[in-house]
């Protein structure tokens, strides 16, 4: 298997033909996917990659796809920030606190690479433990400077952040299968969902859960995930609520618009965006979970290779990764059409982008990154 993922990524490095070689390989360990994964991948790699030549090259000519609007709050970058310089891994997740403030979530040393699980979808590392480092890191949201830090020897390969409207801190640990629930200033979960290290797809089990959306009222939806194809709903205690299965091909992150009773998830290989009714409202006549939202309805739309997104208002945030030819970038969609407002990176671009969130005031963006480590503010003016 070694040696067919080098033949693809040998091909990877002669179709990109600016990428040298090791820089294609070392890249390849970046993608947070296995050998497998990549091979179905390239497909929807190419593709895009031919979308972004030249209409010159490609004989296409190109539609624009971005419609010039402005009221959009397109978001800008926010230059210096944060102030200090961040001493952390590969950062998976980041969350806005009830202060305003940013929180991420990190790997310290740990990577996924190709050797993280076994075929079966058991993580391979148990023996290394947990993590030591302070995985969750909370910054000031003006300078970026450091408030607050924890988590240590808690995760082993964690995923995904939230931090509710009440303070309380949600994590995902692919490794572990687990979701875990942290009271405002507790060290301690208040709710552990999923059996560590076993991964599943019963009701008591996740694999690779991936994201949380919690809302008001404490329900809570989990994205499940790298294996399965479904998002969870869960009343406040952890008890199911109910499930949603779509033909999902890695449900990569999902967002809740409450006063929309949206729920919107990041289907990442399949390349698209989908939303669904959170079945949040009662009474006769409201939407069920799992009932199409938006003019897209259960298809989605097709948006290119999305990793996470975030909303606010009629505005969703979707962040794109893909390190060839410095196609990661940024996008804001209209809520129910999914069709695109503008476009967005920071001035130097983007590398690996894995997560954004956006402000409770809906005045800042932030997005995090696997490679290079890091965060980027955006302001929404
Ligand atoms: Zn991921």
């Amino acid at each position: 298997m070694e040696r067919y993922a080098n033949v693809v990524v040998a091909v990877i490095a002669l179709l990109c033909c600016l990428q040298p070689f090791s820089q294609a390989k070392s890249l390849k360990t970046q993608l947070e996917i296995d050998e497998r994964q990549l091979l179905n991948v390239l497909p929807s790699w190419l593709e895009r990659l031919r979308n972004n030549l030249p209409s010159s090259l490609t004989g296409r000519v190109k539609p624009l796809s971005v419609s010039p609007d402005v009221s959009i709050r397109k978001p800008a970058e926010v230059l210096n920030w944060p102030s200090i310089e961040l001493d952390v891994g590969q950062i998976t997740g980041v969350a806005v606190d009830e202060k305003s403030n940013p929180v991420i979530l990190h790997r310290g040393n740990v990577k996924w690479d190709g050797g993280s699980f076994n075929s079966a979808g058991h993580y391979a590392k148990v023996e290394d433990g947990p993590i030591k480092n302070d995985t969750i890191v909370t910054l000031d949201a003006a300078t970026g400077s450091l408030v607050d830090h924890w988590g240590s020897n808690l995760f082993y390969m964690p995923h995904g952040l939230e931090v509710d409207a009440e303070g309380n801190t949600w994590v995902t640990d692919v490794a572990l299968h687990q979701v875990f629930k942290f009271p405002k200033g507790s060290r301690v979960p208040s709710l552990t969902l999923g059996e560590a290290f076993v991964p599943g797809s019963d009701e008591k089990h996740f694999c690779k859960p991936t994201d949380v959306a919690v809302s008001s009222s404490g329900i809570f939806f989990v994205s499940d995930g790298y294996c399965n194809k479904r998002i969870m709903k869960f009343d406040p205690t952890g008890r199911l609520l109910d499930v949603y299965t779509g033909a999902f091909n890695i449900v990569h992150s999902v967002t809740l618009m409450e006063e929309k009773d949206a729920l919107c998830v990041a289907d990442r290989e399949h390349s698209r965006i989908v939303c669904i009714h959170a079945g949040l409202k009662q009474g006769p006549g409201q939407p069920t979970f799992g009932s199409p939202y938006g003019s897209a309805g259960h298809k989605g739309k097709n948006v290119g290779r999305v990793f996470a997104v975030a909303a606010k208002g009629q505005q969703l945030y979707a962040v794109f990764g893909s390190i060839f030819l410095g196609m990661s970038d940024g996008k804001t969609f209209d809520l129910d059409s999914l069709n695109t407002l503008s476009r967005w990176t920071p001035s130097n671009g983007f590398g690996s982008p894995h997560d954004v969130a956006v402000s409770r005031d809906g005045e800042a963006l932030y997005v995090v990154q696997i490679g290079p480590n890091s965060i980027h503010k955006f302001a929404l003016e």
